[in-house]
């Protein structure tokens, strides 16, 4: 500053002298107007790029701020909405695990195994070089909860895996049995015995050995070691009633693309080899090797009739199942505990014998769930098998009963001949391994006929079930809206 000030000094002594110097001076006039002039220029566009600069960077931050606040779509479980999410967004990747609220004891385990589950999706990312912010990794985990007893309960976190910068887009199923009266994971180990190894894995090489979708991928070494008979391979499960279902998440079993897989095994199969029973479920009074039969009675009960035939049916330790009419249960409640108690079981034959094929979907539920709350409140069940008055069925009856159809493979006839001997003779005559036998336990000749036809069927090595027994020792899954006319040995 200082120098600057001497030298202003000096020019101003120059100026004073002559012509040449005021030349000079307008010349210098001009060289500074220029020089501002640039200089106002300069200051102008410098400006006006820091301003444009400005609001760019200010566009980009705030876009940065929406990109980072991930929005996640989350499934919500029907049968258990109490929940909570663990998440963690960065510009790379982000993860969204939801996860259930169970009870303080079972939630601290849950929380451990969530925060294992981010752990280990985020060291996966890492080691997979995620992508960058255009193509971020997205990891996101739904839940859906079986309540097996009031002490277990089968978990599945089903994650979706996207990470475009290593072309991944699948699925991953992530199992687990809780006890969550005692606030604990059961582990595959705990719940069965050595056998179930090999009974599972039989199960499930069969299963897709015999599947066009899956049979050619079934040779290769990925296949054949992680379906051997070890616990690590069947170790992912879950449980309903009647089944186990095993998860194989996209790339355990088969190539990446064939995606995730699940099998559902029954009961029926496994309950052997069980040491928990985590379902509550009871051994079948069948043997599912040997043959069996399902006798069915309509338009009941009554008293006079259906007695009779119990009475036998217990005497030879079978069971039948009884298509019942909703307008007659108030006045057979007897008739129906007692059969319950046998192992009989209940189908909905509507409340009145009505045509349900000519009624409206109005008239079509009524019946139906009229019929189910009579039934429900005489044993605390509902019908799970439907057959309709005359077999008469369309669409919408289908759609309005929303459950299986049962049909029969033997129509004995008995509502037209009324005849004992005729009767029995067709029982004994038609019926085949894994029938289904039409009758009505309303008529005398009716009685009469199983009386004597049920101990010959025995004598022939039948075991006497219910539809559903059948239905589950032949291994058909009773699919809502199909009618099922028997189940033969495959
Ligand atoms: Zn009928």
């Amino acid at each position: 500053m200082l120098q600057e000030n001497n030298t202003r000094k000096v020019g101003g002594v120059s100026s004073g002298k002559g012509r040449a110097l005021y030349i000079n001076r307008e010349k210098r006039k001009k060289r500074k107007k220029l020089i501002s002039k640039i200089i106002a220029w300069s200051v102008l566009i410098a400006m006006v790029a820091l301003i444009l600069f400005g609001i760019t960077k200010a566009f980009k931050f705030i876009t940065g701020l929406f990109k980072d606040d991930f929005e996640f779509s989350y499934a919500v479980c029907e049968n258990w909405p109490e929940h909570d999410t663990l998440s963690e967004v960065k510009k790379d990747y982000a993860i969204g695990i939801q996860y259930p609220i169970i009870n303080d004891k079972t939630d601290k385990v849950i929380k451990k195994d969530i925060e294992k589950m981010l752990k280990s999706f985020k060291d996966e990312i890492k080691q997979f070089e995620c992508g960058k912010k255009e193509n971020r990794a997205v990891y996101t985990t739904n839940y859906s909860i079986v309540k097996n007893s009031d002490i277990y309960i089968s978990l599945l976190y089903t994650v979706h895996r996207y990470n475009p910068a290593r072309e991944i887009d699948d699925t991953q199923y992530i199992a687990k049995i809780y006890d969550i009266a005692a606030g604990k994971e059961v582990s595959a180990e705990e719940i069965f015995d050595e056998g179930y190894t090999s009974v599972v894995s039989n199960y499930v090489v069969n299963a897709l050995e015999s599947d066009g979708k899956y049979v050619a991928e079934t040779a290769t070494k990925l296949f054949t070691e992680n379906t051997k008979a070890e616990f690590e391979n069947f170790s992912n499960i879950g449980f309903t009633d009647k089944s186990m279902t095993v998860y194989f998440s996209a790339g355990d079993i088969f190539p990446t693309d064939m995606g995730a897989l699940t099998l559902s095994i029954p009961m029926s199969k496994i309950y052997q080899n069980m040491k928990i029973n985590i379902n509550g479920y009871t051994a079948p009074l069948y043997d599912a090797d040997k043959p069996m039969i399902a006798l069915t009675f309509d338009d009941g009960p009554r008293t006079s009739t259906t007695s009779r035939i119990l009475d036998v049916l217990e005497s030879v330790g079978g069971r039948a199942t009884f298509f019942i009419l909703g307008e007659r249960v108030a006045a057979e409640k007897e008739m129906i505990i007692r059969g319950d108690q046998l192992g009989c079981e209940y189908g909905n034959h509507s409340w009145s014998h009505m045509n349900l094929s000519t009624a409206t979907e109005e008239e079509i539920l009524e019946q139906l769930n009229k019929t189910d709350d009579a039934l429900f409140s005489v044993i605390g069940k509902k019908s799970a098998l439907i057959r309709a008055p005359y077999a008469a069925t369309n669409e919408i009856v289908f759609k309005a009963a929303g459950r299986p159809f049962i049909g029969w493979a033997v129509d004995t006839m008995d509502w037209d001949t009324r005849n004992a001997e005729a009767i029995k003779n067709e029982i004994l005559s038609s019926a085949d391994d894994g029938d289904i036998i039409l009758l009505h336990d309303i008529y005398g000749d009716t009685a009469a006929a199983v009386e004597t036809a049920i101990p010959a069927l025995v004598e022939q090595g039948f075991q006497l079930v219910t539809v559903s027994e059948l239905m589950e020792a032949r291994d058909v899954t009773l699919t809502s809206g199909k009618v099922y006319y028997s189940a033969r040995k495959k």
